[in-house]
């Protein structure tokens, strides 16, 4: 019994596959390591031509299938990304120091089918880490799946506001002193920039995700 229990407790690192404790993350000590060590080589701040701050914490090359940010990417589909966000939100806070966010609110991209996704986890796991809020603010329409459409239709993508909002949302948004559009992946950039362009009538706005896909 003692072993079947052992068993259901234990999990795989998503990239050596070594066995990780239920509860931490998707890696083992040792990968995670070599992954936040990455952070520190790569990690990037860039402004964006249409003039706000992007944050992400890795460059992940197309067809890169083999390195620690590709098993990232992969392995929270498989679960445990809430914790796996949690212990990166307090690496990217500890790195971003000087930075910092000051009095920020954190909006996640919309997801798929009104369910908190990895954008929303995300944004939970900044706000956390940053003792403030997150607010999810936006919908996609049904026409979205950017998989299947061009990079010309992609950048034409609407977001909307959502429908159900409570009443005051604005006057919410204008008490936090920056507003944080949080996403996991960036491409094209073009769902970031449109929410750019919502936002930023509410004060400062910056973007940030946990990869940059060159
Ligand atoms: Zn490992």
């Amino acid at each position: 019994m003692k072993n079947w229990v052992d068993l259901i407790c234990f999990q795989f690192c998503v990239h050596c596959g070594e066995y990780v404790y239920q509860g931490e993350n998707i890696f083992c000590y040792s990968c995670f390591r070599k992954l936040l060590d990455k952070t520190h080589k790569v990690s990037g701040l860039r402004e964006i031509k249409s003039g706000y701050l992007h944050f992400y914490l890795f460059d992940w090359e197309k067809g890169d299938n083999s390195s620690l940010v590709h098993s990232l990417i992969y392995g929270i589909k498989g679960g445990r990304a809430q914790v796996t966000f949690n212990k990166l939100a307090s690496q990217f806070a500890l790195y971003h120091s000087k930075y910092g966010f000051k009095n920020p609110v954190f909006v996640p991209a919309p997801s798929k089918n009104h369910e908190v996704d990895h954008a929303g986890q995300w944004a939970m796991a900044l706000a956390k880490v940053y003792g403030t809020q997150y607010f999810d603010l936006f919908d996609r329409s049904k026409d979205l799946e950017q998989k299947q459409k061009n990079r010309a239709e992609r950048n034409k993508l609407k977001l909307k506001i959502k429908d159900n909002l409570p009443l005051g949302w604005e006057s919410f948004l204008y008490k936090f002193s920056e507003i944080v559009f949080v996403d996991d992946i960036l491409t094209t950039g073009a769902t970031a920039k449109k929410a750019y362009e919502y936002l930023k009538m509410f004060g400062k706005t910056s973007c940030i995700t946990v990869t940059y896909r060159l």
